[in-house]
């Protein structure tokens, strides 16, 4: 395991967790009064002011998960939220660090979720949280279309670097994945006169109306939510575990290619988006040819190709963008999540003739590009380059895929173990078949969650349990975790 360039960032919240031995230590009574037990401030309370106490990188439960604080905020969020907001598991944050979310109630959980792959490069990574603490106390928000600053012009500068391709790119920053997916088609419209948009089976690109249109499945992302945008056509992606037959990636092309030519035909298309690896969907990693055939197809036709990198993006799969894997060099690519360690960003980088194809004012919006959340992001991104995150999420793959594989030999309700770098999965089955068992998914992490492990599910079926840990975790805390999960897929 390679370790983080400077020894003394290894475990930058190194120490111990501050209320451990606080009141809500093990054998703690707990008060759920109104006044005590909802006020969380009183937690923050125990903290010299302005201090930022270093986090111990280390699971420990001194209450059953969720405990009587959890429980209690949620009965208030119930009555409060939006009963649509979903919550994988109702343990209610209050600090967190590296690997490690502590919740109200004391207890240390190992983060094997990342805030669905945003904190790759570790919750309240100490470099982001200077430049936002420094940033927020200069000014929190112009409007780049109204009096811009330097942070929004030196992210796009990096994005364009670390783009792949060595043309010249240009780019342009938003609030969302969703909202950067929804700029990529307009600029591709705009650029080619064309009206479609082609995406794939088991795709994931959003939730307001047009990437509701582009996302593949029903529940719960578009139940009861249409009508929805036109133009949108759908093509078969290539997921190996799932094909009838032997099939390579250039052939689940070509099956893809006829399907849209069939639907629309090439010379109406505007856009190809597609997921390098396909994240809600199942952490689907296309067969190796795949992408470049789909790529070079769109080239032939004057498609734009659009790399959705919103999960893959930021070093993830063990290079800074999955693209990079087959050496395909996408005209725009999409990025979020990972961009800012934790602050909302998103953007859109590609091809500067493409981006530039938009008349001034097209593209846009209040808050993109906001100037916290750009410090946020250069801040991240120099970490992941000077740490070589990438190469540490290699490093943290090949540790959890040798594990999942060993444990798929002695379970047989493992179909599937895939992904590459940090972005793992492994997907549960009826043994003896690939009929996918979502039951038993629930099951493996509810049974984390009550270990103090906060794991996620995905897949169209429901069935893949996906494992997304921040790139700076410990060795050890990663090793805590698989042993947690091999505990409760044998049901120990
Ligand atoms: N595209 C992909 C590939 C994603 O994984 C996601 C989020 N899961 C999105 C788009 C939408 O991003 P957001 O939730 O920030 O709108």
């Amino acid at each position: 395991m390679r370790a983080l360039r400077d020894p003394s960032a290894t475990c930058p919240w190194g120490g111990e967790i501050s209320h451990r031995s606080g009141p809500h230590g093990p054998g703690a009574q707990y008060d759920l009064s109104m006044t005590d037990a909802l006020d969380t401030r009183s937690h923050v309370a125990l903290l010299p002011p302005g201090a930022v106490a270093p986090l111990a990188q280390r699971r420990h439960l001194v209450t059953e998960v969720p405990g009587p604080r959890s429980r209690a905020l949620h009965e208030r969020r119930n009555a409060a939220v939006a009963a649509g907001v979903g919550s994988t598991l109702p343990v209610y944050i209050e600090r967190a660090g590296g690997g490690v979310l502590v919740d109200v109630d004391g207890n240390a959980l190992i983060d094997l979720g990342s805030g669905i792959a945003v904190v790759g490069v570790g919750n309240a990574n100490p470099r982001v949280v200077e430049a936002v603490t420094e940033q927020v106390a200069r000014f929190t928000h112009t409007c780049f279309m109204v009096t811009p600053y330097e942070g929004y012009v030196a992210v796009c500068e990096a994005l364009n670097r670390l783009t792949p391709g060595g043309h010249a790119k240009k780019s342009a920053l938003f609030n969302s994945g969703a909202e950067a997916v929804e700029n990529a088609v307009k600029v591709a419209r705009h650029a080619t006169g064309r009206d479609a948009v082609v995406v794939f089976d088991h795709a994931y690109h959003g939730r307001t109306n047009l990437t509701m249109a582009m996302t593949a499945k029903a529940m719960p992302y578009k139940n009861g939510f249409g009508p929805f945008a036109g133009e949108v056509y759908r093509a078969p992606m290539s997921y190996p575990f799932r094909e009838e037959g032997a099939i390579t990636g250039e052939q689940a092309a070509a099956r893809a290619i006829a399907v849209i030519d069939r639907q629309v035909g090439a010379g109406q298309v505007a856009a190809v988006v597609i997921e390098p690896i396909q994240g809600e969907g199942g952490f689907v990693v296309p067969e190796p040819g795949f992408l470049p055939a789909v790529a070079d197809w769109c080239t032939v036709n004057g498609i734009v190709f659009v790399a959705d990198e919103i999960q893959t993006g930021f070093g993830r799969t063990g290079v800074m963008f999955a693209c990079e894997h087959e050496g395909v060099v996408p005209d725009l690519i999409t990025t979020a999540k990972g961009i800012a360690g934790g602050l909302p960003l998103a953007a859109v980088t590609g091809r500067a003739e493409l981006m530039d194809a938009v008349h001034g004012g097209g593209l846009g919006g209040t808050y993109g590009g906001n100037p916290v959340a750009c410090a946020a992001a250069l801040a991240a991104i120099a970490a992941m380059v000077d740490d070589d995150l990438p190469g540490r999420a290699k490093d943290l793959g090949e540790l959890m895929l040798a594990r999942l594989r060993s444990l798929a030999v002695d379970h047989p309700q493992i179909g599937d173990v895939r992904g590459r770098g940090a972005m793992v999965a492994f997907e549960l089955v009826h043994p003896g078949g690939t009929e996918p068992d979502a039951a038993e998914a629930a099951r493996i992490s509810a049974a984390c969650h009550r270990a103090g492990v906060v794991t996620l599910t995905c897949g169209t079926f429901g069935n893949v349990l996906r494992l997304l840990p921040p790139l700076v975790i410990d060795e050890a805390l990663l090793t805590e975790a698989l042993d947690v999960l091999a505990d409760a897929v044998a049901g120990r």
